[in-house]
């Protein structure tokens, strides 16, 4: 098996879709615990609630690990040199619901509506050497989700190509 991730804006169902998955059997790594772990998290951004993390380490230290085939879950993912990257999209209103449901300040709901609605992790993903597929979990069960997604794990999501989605028709209520 390839090196896989799961990336995506928060709230897009990643870590649900990778619960369901794990169920199945498969074994995931949690990114953002590894990059706990590995005390790569840097200096604490209180405007934005959020901290900085290195990315350069954080694919250096991961590159070292013995496992060559994995699936990794999280939203920087895709900045690892995976095989495969796959990106969970979710329509505006829907993926603020869901961050609102978690607590998120408003400022902090709008920062990562308006990154999906820019298409960010797509674009970035789309500047690695990585096949890209897309997942919208708009109208999605997490269960639906991880089933598209294992679908993908064996090779059978041709149609999970990127260009499914467009939320460019909501910037005009984000920004
Ligand atoms: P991520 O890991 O991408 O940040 P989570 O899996 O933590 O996203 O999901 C964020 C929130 O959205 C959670 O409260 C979760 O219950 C909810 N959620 C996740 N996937 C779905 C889905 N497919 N449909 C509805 N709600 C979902
Ligand atoms: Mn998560």
């Amino acid at each position: 098996m390839p090196l896989i991730a799961m990336t995506g804006t928060p709230g897009t169902g990643k870590t649900s879709a990778a619960e369901y998955l794990r169920q199945r059997g498969y074994e995931i790594i949690d990114l953002n615990a590894f990059i706990a772990d590995n005390g790569l998290l840097g200096e604490e951004d209180a405007e934005r609630d959020t901290r900085e993390v290195d990315i350069e380490s954080m694919r250096t230290l991961f590159s070292k690990r013995s496992k060559l085939s994995a699936i990794v879950e999280g939203h920087l993912s895709h900045f690892l040199g995976c095989d495969i990257v796959v990106v969970f999209r979710c329509h505006p209103d829907v993926l603020a619901e869901r961050l609102r449901a978690r607590g998120y300040l408003e400022s902090k709901v709008r920062e990562n509506v308006q990154a999906e609605i820019l298409d960010v992790i797509l674009c970035e993903a789309d500047g690695s050497k990585a096949r890209v597929f897309e997942i919208d979990t708009t109208k999605l069960t997490p269960k639906e989700t991880a089933e598209r997604m294992e679908e993908i794990i064996k090779g059978k999501g041709n149609h999970q190509v990127p260009g499914s989605t467009d939320w460019s028709g909501e910037t005009d209520r984000w920004f």
